[in-house]
């Protein structure tokens, strides 16, 4: 199954994900539906360094996010398909990689439905599936090795969010 190949619809982008994903989310929140046009996203978050471009360079596109604070999404610059998105928690350093981008995006079903809450009331959650109506714990869904991963990751997000706030301030 790994590594995860994918790209835009042009084909111009195209990236490998060089091992699992931390952790997929299906998001049923209302940003996600308008950002994506449909129902909800599914987004598998990965360490952005184990994301490797393979052909082209996509273009960043400052999009509003419910925080107030912004994500950063990635879009192939000729056709414009979102392939990952950085949200403002952490920054540049995890993709939120668009599962639908995947040449395999079966590989990666859901560990967990967010946000149901304002989940479309046609949407049925299959029965045993994780939901939740808003956010989680990540204690009680990421996987041991997953919890590592973050944690490995806690010194370059601390440095990430101090060099913010210093630009900010
Ligand atoms: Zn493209
Ligand atoms: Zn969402």
């Amino acid at each position: 199954m790994l590594p995860l190949d994918g790209g835009c619809a042009c084909r111009a982008v195209r990236y490998r994900m060089a091992g699992a994903p931390l952790v997929v989310h299906c998001c049923h929140c209302r940003w996600c539906q308008r950002e994506s046009g449909s129902a909800f996203a599914l987004n598998a978050v990965i360490e952005a360094d184990r994301v490797a471009l393979l052909d082209g360079e996509p273009e960043v596109v400052h999009t509003p996010s419910e925080s107030g604070r912004g994500q950063r999404i990635a879009r192939c610059p000729a056709c414009r398909v979102a392939l990952w998105s950085h949200y403002a928690g952490a920054g540049p350093l995890f993709s939120f990689v668009r599962v639908g981008t995947l040449d395999d995006p079966d590989a990666l079903p859901p560990d967990i439905h967010i946000f149901t809450a304002s989940k479309q009331p046609w949407v049925a959650i299959p029965p045993g599936a994780k939901a939740v109506p808003a956010f989680y714990d990540r204690k009680e869904v990421w996987t041991a090795g997953s919890l590592e991963r973050l944690q490995a990751m806690l010194p370059r997000i601390e440095a990430w969010r101090t060099a913010q706030q210093g630009a900010a301030g």
